[in-house]
């Protein structure tokens, strides 16, 4: 744990299991500490929606739950770093998922002075499977039910039909679990033997999940803005 050297911004980097709820404590983070958010996933989906070049080079890969070239992750982070004010802070959803994308990462960000805080978010490999069989997403805005929402037929936001997400089919999520093994697993260990390895059980409720990441961030001098962080335990 030494090796983690807090700055004054806060940087972090949320790794774990698919299904593990990155993305619920990411937004929770993004809103209490006033974060910038990135989330590779996200914006590659962005991108096959709205057919663009990247999006119809990456579709074909996306759908078959493999991984996309490192080379297009790095560049796609390079641009969300150059749009966003150089002191603001920022999570990292979902990204490194191997080896060599985490030593790409850590490179760029050493290269511009900023360090993460990584923090794996960890659930079994069963819960995993259970939670990405379950899982929803509207079919018009990309809305992510959760608890009671996802017994709903339509979406809460924009009343668009909840959908089983095409790459959550159970052929494809066993691929997506066979990379993560294969590939996210070594990044992880390899943040854990630097020393650089923050965990919390994700196995547990959304509120005690992120009750746990903001203790651990205090214990690094980073508090979230007055009056936000209890709402979000709710
Ligand atoms: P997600 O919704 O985060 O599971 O991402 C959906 C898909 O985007 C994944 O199954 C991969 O095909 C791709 N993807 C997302 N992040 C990465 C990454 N860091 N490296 C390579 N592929 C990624």
């Amino acid at each position: 744990m030494t090796a983690i050297v807090p700055t004054d911004t806060l940087h972090i980097i949320l790794i774990g299991p698919y299904g593990a709820g990155k993305g619920t404590q990411a937004q929770w983070l993004v809103r209490d500490f006033d974060l910038a958010y990135f989330v590779a996933g996200e914006v590659m989906k962005d991108e096959i929606r709205r057919k663009t070049k990247l999006g119809k080079q990456v579709e074909p890969i996306v759908r078959a739950g493999k991984l996309v070239p490192d080379s297009i992750v790095l560049r796609l982070l390079s641009r969300f770093l150059k749009k966003m004010p150089a002191d603001k802070g920022f999570v990292i959803d979902g990204s490194p998922r191997n080896v060599v994308q985490k030593k790409l990462i850590d490179d760029m960000l050493d290269s511009i002075n900023k360090r993460t805080i990584n923090i794996l978010i960890d659930i079994p490999e069963r819960e995993s499977l259970r939670r990405l069989s379950k899982r929803l997403i509207c079919e018009g805005c990309g809305h992510k039910p959760i608890g009671r929402e996802l017994s709903n037929a339509e979406c809460r936001v924009c009343k668009g039909y909840l959908v089983k997400r095409y790459d959550d089919q159970p052929a494809i999520i066993k691929k997506r679990l066979a990379v993560y093994k294969k590939e996210v697993v070594p990044a992880i260990e390899a943040y854990r033997r630097e020393g650089r390895l923050l965990r919390v059980d994700g196995n547990q409720s959304r509120a005690s999940v992120y009750r746990d990441i903001v203790r651990l961030l205090a214990t690094l001098g980073f508090e979230p803005k007055k009056g936000t962080a209890r709402k979000s335990a709710r």
